[in-house]
């Protein structure tokens, strides 16, 4: 639907990065025509995760990958934000720890995912074996390339006992990741951040697009797609990527759970008469906070 159909890497389809623009803005003019359907999004992500918790069947994993400065944290702050922070969980993923690399590549990940009813986002993943790792031969190619077969077993698996798993892939272009971190470098607040390898890193680029598109193409699928998302214009990230995580959850048609009491029988014992008949209003609705 919408914009899920139109970013969605089919399974087994070739992946080739610059045949997307990143600049693509869906047909709106700039943020501010895009912002009610936003901040509804975000409204109905909240709800859809309360809903998520008292259906009690599901559980939503969102991976989020992308280069240097294509916004992984900004999608955190501004998708997440209306969210009930004790049912989201943010996970990221650094340089591992001397624990983690003694384990397999997807221990650190399989200790992380979502429990029944919860959420929790992956800024970056277990792809950062076959990206990093690949462009800078952190491991030999034998090795990184058997890892796209487990990652689909290990996702089939987490799909299987009622994980939905969306992946999205931040894309920017070089000239915009540039122009994010000169801003940077003009700007107190964040200039603690900056570091040289974040240029030198550049150099890269090419490496690094030819792995994700090999990533894309080897480990999307029905149960969990990867979704490359225009992210030069951030407000155009945050309405795809809301749009699609909010019809994702729709399309489970989740249900409350019937009362595990005799609500009648509890009127009567606890709340006396006078409660009982004006247990409903007018329109038939009960009072909610
Ligand atoms: P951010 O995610 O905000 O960029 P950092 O600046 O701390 O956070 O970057 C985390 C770094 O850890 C990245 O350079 C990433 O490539 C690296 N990293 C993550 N997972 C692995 C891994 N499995 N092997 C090697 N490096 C990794």
């Amino acid at each position: 639907m919408g914009y899920t159909k139109k970013f969605r890497i089919e399974p087994d389809s070739k992946v080739k990065l610059d045949t997307f623009d990143p600049s693509e803005k869906g047909g709106y003019a700039d943020s501010n025509a895009a912002e009610n359907e936003i901040a509804h999004h975000v409204a109905n992500l909240d709800e859809l995760q309360a809903l998520l918790y008292a259906d009690g069947r599901y559980s939503l994993l969102i991976v989020l990958q992308g280069l240097d400065g294509a916004g992984k944290d900004g999608t955190i702050r501004h998708v997440f934000n209306g969210v009930n922070p004790q049912g989201t969980k943010v996970q990221a993923f650094k340089v591992p720890t001397p624990e983690e690399a003694a384990h397999d590549f997807l221990w650190r990940a399989h200790k992380a995912t979502p429990g029944k009813g919860e959420i929790v986002i992956f800024n970056r993943s277990h792809y950062e074996d076959v990206l990093v790792v690949r462009v800078h031969d952190l491991v030999p190619k034998k090795v990184w390339s058997k890892r796209y077969k487990e990652i689909r077993a290990f996702e089939r698996n987490l799909s299987e006992g009622g994980t939905v798993i969306l992946k999205f892939f931040l894309n920017i272009s070089y000239e915009e990741q540039l122009d994010r971190f000169r801003k940077r470098l003009d700007d107190p607040q964040r200039q603690w951040k900056i570091s040289e390898s974040d240029y030198t890193e550049r150099k890269y680029w090419n490496d690094y697009q030819s792995a994700y598109e090999e990533a894309l193409a080897e480990t999307s699928t029905d149960y969990a797609p990867w979704f490359v998302i225009p992210s030069n214009h951030k407000w155009f990230r945050n309405l795809a990527i809301s749009s699609i995580i909010v019809n994702s959850l729709r399309d489970l048609h989740m249900k409350v759970p019937a009362p595990r009491v005799d609500l009648d029988d509890i009127r009567r014992k606890y709340h006396g008469a006078e409660e009982t008949e004006k247990k409903v209003d007018a329109s038939g609705k009960a009072d909610a906070d």
